[in-house]
């Protein structure tokens, strides 16, 4: 007996990659991994966690922690975020705030909201794959998005025109993107906002690592940028999705939407239809935890994964072949290497892990196109200093190996 047949046919374009099924098999202890994506658990901060829960669950405040609550979130963790993001020069207050299960929650209703089929999203090439696979179900076309300002409104009009719909946002993550760890100047997100103005679309801006910058002045968010210009938030087309995944916890699912009201009054509406709210605990835990110490606990964070770039960057100075480039981020969890053309980086990955032991996520992952063949993401934050400089000592080898012959 077989479903398929009655599946709906949007189903048909979510389809599990081969790469991820191949990175499933990873969790070998002889195995250097570069692939994952996500915090070094031993950052947590557990003990706040602890004694937050403890509070929350505690005579007087459990009837509230484990009961249902409003579908825009725990008032007080809106409140602790509005005055984060007035930190960041954009004046808003908690209205303009929805929770969220995570910052992934937010770019699938986003896709929702958006995208009717045959709707073309702009996109990086590459970009962060767990957007596409959000967007994809929502059945659009992807354009490639280009941040220097190289092709008119026009063409991208045109272009979405031919493929039956129009360009509804544009997507991109602009502070040391995944997968590429590369952050865009102050012109680039103005060309990215001037594009949107002439397009007369929205402008989707992942923040996901923002508070991660181990180096360098930060560059204002396009959110911020796009305030600035019009001095109201009610009138800003871009969208602004925040996380704790990086900071805090992946696993308590807590991420944000900050955006004028009328996406937000939209976003409650699927968010009570989605899940109706994101874990009440879990949002007066965060709030708590936010609310004590977050400054001192990014500057820890900070500390911690730049020297595990400096050593990943330095390690590759010394063992990268000829011919091999790569990406130079000042903050966030990834490297991006781009090999010589004609090489393969999801067969490199196949011989890497039988012949070294390493592995690392094949570029063409990140590409709505399926190109990008000769790249490869490299994470840092996982990996301890040694295994860095172990595991980039054997992924010399295998380049060495693969360029030879
Ligand atoms: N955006 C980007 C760029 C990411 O890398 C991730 C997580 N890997 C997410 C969004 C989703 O994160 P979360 O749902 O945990 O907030």
């Amino acid at each position: 007996m077989s479903l398929d047949q009655f599946f709906a046919t949007r189903i048909s374009r979510m389809i599990a990659s081969e790469i991820r099924e191949l990175l499933k098999l990873l969790d070998q202890p002889d195995v250097i991994s570069f692939a994952g994506g996500i915090p070094d658990p031993a950052m947590f901060p557990a003990a706040a966690f602890r004694d937050a829960m403890t509070r929350a669950l505690s005579d007087g405040q459990q009837a509230q922690s484990l009961q249902y609550s409003t579908s825009e979130g725990y008032p007080p963790l809106r409140r602790w975020i509005a005055d984060h993001m007035r930190g960041l020069g954009i004046d808003c207050d908690e209205d303009n705030i929805q929770i969220t299960s995570g910052s992934q929650q937010a770019l699938d209703y986003l896709g929702k909201l958006f995208l009717s089929p045959c709707d073309t999203a702009l996109v990086g090439w590459p970009t962060y794959l767990g957007a596409l696979g959000a967007f994809n179900a929502y059945e659009p076309e992807f354009d490639r998005l280009d941040p220097n300002g190289n092709r008119s409104a026009n063409d991208f009009r045109a272009q979405a025109e031919a493929k039956g719909g129009r360009v509804k946002f544009a997507y991109l993550s602009p502070d040391f993107a995944n997968p590429t760890g590369v952050t865009l100047t102050r012109t680039e997100r103005e060309n990215i906002l001037q594009l949107a103005e002439d397009l007369d679309c929205a402008v989707i801006e992942d923040a996901a690592y923002q508070s991660l910058r181990y180096e360098g002045e930060p560059v204002p968010p396009i959110l911020a940028l796009e305030y600035a210009r019009k001095g109201d938030i009610e009138a800003c087309r871009t969208i602004y999705c925040g996380s704790f995944s990086k900071t805090l916890s992946p696993g308590l699912r807590v991420g944000w939407v900050c955006a004028a009201r009328s996406v937000i009054d939209r976003l409650v509406l699927l968010k009570q239809a989605g899940d109706l709210h994101t874990p009440t605990l879990n949002q007066v835990a965060i709030a708590e935890v936010a609310a004590n110490g977050f400054d001192d606990h990014i500057a820890a964070l900070c500390r911690h994964y730049s020297h595990r770039r400096d050593r990943m960057l330095a390690a590759l100075e010394r063992h990268m072949p000829p011919g091999v480039s790569w990406t130079r981020p000042e903050g966030g969890m990834f490297v991006w290497l781009t090999l010589p053309k004609g090489m393969d980086g999801a067969d490199l990955l196949q011989h890497a892990l039988k012949t070294e032991r390493v592995a690392f996520v094949p570029g063409a992952a990140f590409y709505a196109d399926g190109s990008g063949r000769n790249s490869m993401r490299l994470n840092f934050s996982s990996p301890d200093p040694m295994q860095i400089e172990e595991g980039i000592t054997r992924l010399g080898r295998v380049l060495r190996d693969c360029s030879t012959g």
